[in-house]
């Protein structure tokens, strides 16, 4: 998935930045909320995670501006410890969750899985589709019981689509879910990693799922639940 991560605390935004890209997400991290909300406008996000206490604009004007551009991706807000007060008007302008610092990584990690399942409309931490399931907590594809073996390119490419099953993806889309940064995206590279996955589906599950949309992009045709 891809993230927008707010925190003016550069060890703090440095830690979030590796630890979530070594989980697998394509981070954009800043320092302020000017800069987020620049970020914001120019590209997607799955879900943001914003430190309440930023310079400048402060994290609840952050999050009032985000949503009152309609942008609807979780929210989940990074408090102080003791400050109940700073909780409350954080989910009032519109946050879905917090953390209150110091936090253990595990911690947020969870919180923030739980939120994008959540937004996708998934309560398990598995998707199924057909013969296939996804261990969204491993990472992992699996045919019977059977793990399938998929690059973790490839695995995010099939989570994004099967999370968003029945959906038209753009390709960009999927770009912006490998490359943090517009200069290495390449939509060739897209259609050898979906061409390859679907090899791998057909000849592991029997199934064909992923269809092209001329000009727009890819669909998961399976229902998954
Ligand atoms: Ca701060």
């Amino acid at each position: 998935m891809k993230l927008l991560v707010v925190e003016d605390e550069a060890l703090l935004r440095h830690h979030l930045f590796s630890r979530l890209g070594e989980s697998g997400h394509v981070v954009d991290a800043v320092p302020d909320a000017e800069e987020a909300l620049y970020r914001a406008q120019e590209y997607h996000h799955d879900l943001a995670v914003i430190d309440l206490g930023l310079p400048g604009m402060s994290g609840l004007e952050l999050i009032r501006q985000l949503r009152s551009q309609d942008k609807s991706f979780p929210i989940l807000i990074l408090t102080a410890r003791g400050n109940w007060q700073d909780k409350v008007e954080g989910l009032a302008a519109g946050a879905d969750d917090y953390v209150v610092k110091p936090f253990q990584f595990e911690e947020l990690e969870a919180r923030l899985n739980a939120l994008l399942r959540r937004s996708s409309g998934f309560t398990q931490s598995t998707i199924e589709a057909g013969p296939l399931l996804l261990d969204l907590n491993r990472k992992q594809a699996l045919v019977n019981a059977q793990a399938l073996p998929l690059t973790a390119y490839e695995y995010r490419i099939l989570e994004y689509l099967m999370r968003h099953h029945q959906q038209v993806v753009a390709k960009e889309r999927l770009m912006e879910q490998l490359y943090p940064n517009d200069e290495e995206r390449d939509p060739n590279v897209i259609e050898v990693l979906v061409g390859r996955l679907r090899r791998k589906l057909e000849a592991e599950c029997g199934f064909k799922p992923i269809e092209t949309v001329r000009g727009l992009g890819y669909l998961f045709t399976e229902r998954c639940r």
